[in-house]
């Protein structure tokens, strides 16, 4: 069961204080209200997210920090009056009474405004007056106010408003040429016919409509429509907003996706590690990116050395003498199969193309696994770069390596028999590394940074075999946080323009915030990070299907089926896809608000990883997102097939070259 005192406190701490709301009353008010009292009902246990929630009217209750912010802007402070146009669910109204002496607060929905008035009478807020009607005249007989909140956003600030300041009043306003698209605008009387100016950055609100705000039926979206929105059904706006996709090989499918080509980071994701379809999808617009927008990373859900293998392939650089053909553990499918290798031949013969070594796509693993495999890459290299610490590295690693074939084994043993020593080891051994960067770098830039990154992995890993013992979040969050971070040290090493396309699972590319993975078990995943640490500047894209067949196994480390996927559940986001009727397409999510705020609903989801059970799905593989807000862009195939895992029979001609992986 969730806490939501203690949800509360978090909210105010991670997502306000931590932002830079410092304003002491405000942050005391929001730790004080409720907000799960003012959701819809059935949406209590996200109350806490970082988002606005959909209300009734086809509204929202705005996002905790923008309340926070707009409140913080308005300055207000006790014995102050308030005035809010825009009540919706009557949180920001309830805030604000816990600081001020009185609020009034109009709302052009009776029934919200009703609403709000019944749930500020049952928490004994009786400081709150509501009306009904159009904010945007104001509430005269009530003025002058100290300040004024508009929680809608209008195409200027109405006039009626800035006469209804006091002097030294302020009045905070989103305003804008489009309906849904405005700046944060504070706007201070300062004198009897005086005003200034402020400009707080871009916003997102629901349109002010009234005498001084937008005509009711005037925005360019409503006119664009055949009807009214709440007419046309969910399936019927997917499928006007879907852009549906051509085959793989024509260079239409990746131009499809020039419009994410100047971000810093593209996350494309996949709905199960087995299906075809999502691999040849990412490569066809991974092939674009790299071509014509220059990216040079292509960062994948996989051990590191594995990958290494691979991207010594691609950079035609000589493999290592005594390694293993890479992904050989289970799930070897997931990386050893024809699509995959299609992709590796074509960024070899790219980058022999290319030939400048700055400007060579890399393939890289970002995931903790495969602790051995890390070990040996770093003793061998510093075998290499200098055998004196590959001696000491040896003794220091010794402690590991009963239990590295084995590391779940390594996590209850750490338990109880000191592990601390080897985990200084570790460390201590990875930060020495790190320190004769400089030296090993002007020897060998590449290998340096492949031994760099394995004897970070090992640190992590060392501590993450041993969370694992306990289960939960902590050890997600490990994993994708050094997901992360590899992610990071790869763009830091590429150079400050360099540009990373990363190929992993919907559940670590999609916004965790917006999943139960967030919502519910408090799990961060490489999406949520990469959009707080890069903004607009990562494209987070899920790709999913509603049935056919897939490659995965029924338990861990068991063989691998080829099983038939059910028909998506009729409550997901799958079904609505599915009944659009639109066999495969690109939906950008951010680029149709009317149909960002239909989707802004929670549904369910579908998760395959690398095990699939059919018979227990809807429990095992189903969770409630909210899809609007976990992606920017959804990739949609509504019947997929297997991918063909690589075998013997895939030796010689007619089939891409399968040379890295040692066939
Ligand atoms: N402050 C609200 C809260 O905390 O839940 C969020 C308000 S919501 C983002 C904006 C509200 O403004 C909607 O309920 C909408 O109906 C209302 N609205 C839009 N134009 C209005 C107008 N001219 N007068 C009054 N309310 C208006």
């Amino acid at each position: 069961m969730l806490d939501l005192p203690d949800a509360r406190d978090r909210m105010v701490e991670v997502q306000l204080s931590r932002r830079g709301i410092h304003d002491r009353e405000v942050l005391e008010a929001m730790r004080e209200v409720p907000r799960e009292a003012f959701v819809a009902p059935g949406f209590e246990e996200f109350a806490y997210e970082d988002g606005p929630l959909p209300i009734a009217e086809g509204q929202t209750i705005s996002q905790p920090y923008i309340v926070a912010l707009m409140i913080e802007m308005a300055e207000i402070g006790p014995g102050d009056h308030v005035l809010e146009v825009g009540t919706g669910s009557g949180y920001a109204a309830a805030v604000m009474s816990r600081i001020v002496e009185r609020v009034y607060t109009i709302e052009r929905h009776a029934g919200l405004a009703e609403t709000a008035r019944q749930r500020f009478e049952e928490l004994g807020y009786d400081n709150i007056e509501v009306r009904t009607g159009d904010g945007t005249k104001g509430w005269p007989d009530a003025a002058p106010f100290d300040a004024i909140l508009v929680a809608a956003g209008g195409p200027g600030a109405p006039l009626a408003l800035q006469e209804q300041l006091d002097v030294g009043g302020r009045l905070v306003i989103p305003v804008g040429d489009e309906p849904h698209d405005q700046r944060l605008l504070k706007v201070t009387r300062t004198g009897a016919a005086t005003y200034s100016e402020e400009d707080f950055g871009g916003v997102r609100f629901v349109p002010l409509i009234g005498e001084q705000g937008w005509p009711e039926s005037g925005s360019r979206t409503a006119d664009r429509r055949s009807g009214p929105a709440r007419t046309r059904s969910l399936p019927e706006m997917i499928a006007a907003a879907a852009e549906p996709l051509p085959d793989f090989d024509d260079p239409a499918f990746g131009e499809l996706f020039d419009r994410f080509g100047d971000r810093r980071v593209v996350l494309l994701g996949e709905a199960s590690h087995g299906t075809s379809e999502f691999y040849r999808a990412r490569a066809a617009t991974t092939r674009r990116l790299i071509e014509k927008h220059g990216f040079t990373i292509v960062a994948v859900e996989a051990d590191w050395p594995d990958a290494a293998a691979i991207d010594r392939h691609v950079r035609h650089r000589p493999s290592r003498a005594d390694a293993d053909p890479p992904f050989q553990r289970f799930p070897t499918w997931m990386w050893r199969n024809t699509d995959v290798a299609a992709f590796v031949d074509w960024m070899r013969q790219h980058n022999e193309r290319i030939r400048i070594s700055s400007r060579l796509a890399g393939f890289y693993g970002l995931d903790i696994y495969n602790m051995s495999g890390s070990i040996g890459a770093v003793l061998q290299y510093l075998d290499r770069v200098d055998p004196q610490a590959a001696k000491i590295a040896r003794e220091r690693y010794g402690c590991l390596t009963p239990w590295q074939h084995e590391p779940s084994t390594y996590g209850r043993v750490a338990l109880t028999s000191g592990y601390e020593k080897c985990e200084q080891a570790v460390l201590e051994q990875c930060r020495e590394l790190l320190a004769k960067q400089l030296d090993y770098a002007q020897q060998d830039g590449v290998d340096f940074l492949d031994a760099t990154q394995n004897a970070r992995l090992i640190a992590s890993a060392e501590r993450y075999y041993r969370i694992m013992y306990y289960g939960g979040a902590q050890s997600w969050n490990l994993r994708d946080t050094h997901m992360f971070e590899t992610l990071e040290h790869l763009l830091e090493a590429r150079g400050p323009n360099a540009k990373a396309v990363v190929w992993a699972h919907n559940s670590h590319i999609g916004d965790a915030r917006y999943t139960e993975m967030g919502i519910v078990r408090d799990e961060v995943n490489i999406g949520q990070l990469c959009r707080q640490r890069f903004g607009d500047e990562a494209a987070l894209i899920g790709l999913s299907t509603h049935s056919g067949t897939v490659a995965a196994a029924s338990d861990w480390d068991s063989e691998m089926e080829i099983k038939r996927v059910r028909p998506s559940h009729s409550d997901s986001f799958e079904r609505l896809c599915h009944d659009c009727g639109v066999s495969r397409f690109l939906l950008d999510i951010k680029r149709d608000d009317d149909l960002r705020e239909r989707l802004l609903e929670r549904r369910l989801e579908r998760f395959i990883g690398v095990i699939y059970r059919p018979e227990t799905e809807l429990r095992s593989h189903y969770a409630a997102a909210f899809l609007a807000q976990q992606f920017d862009a959804f990739v949609w195939f509504d019947e997929t097939v297997a991918v063909t895992p690589l075998g013997p029979e895939h030796m010689g001609a007619g089939v891409p070259d399968t040379y890295p992986f040692g066939l």
